[in-house]
């Protein structure tokens, strides 16, 4: 499940392109509206929680370069 958030400004700040995307507690394999349905990673076969991975597309960086954090 991904969320892709464009470029924006918020009070006259940009803020960049991010994409969230919810992943697997456990094994940080992206969650899929199926497994969101059931509560169970297919991937590691736990019940899984909400984590969520978000990436950022800076805009100074040629070929959308990501970097990767943890919230
Ligand atoms: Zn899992």
């Amino acid at each position: 499940m991904k969320t892709l958030i464009e470029a924006h400004k918020v009070d006259g700040v940009k803020v960049c392109r991010s994409e969230v995307e919810v992943v697997c507690f456990h094994c940080q394999d992206p969650v899929s509206e199926h497994e969101q349905e059931t509560g169970t990673c297919t991937n590691c076969g736990e019940s899984w929680r909400p984590k969520q991975s978000v990436a950022v597309w800076a805009a100074s960086v040629k070929g959308g370069a990501r970097t990767w954090g943890q919230q």
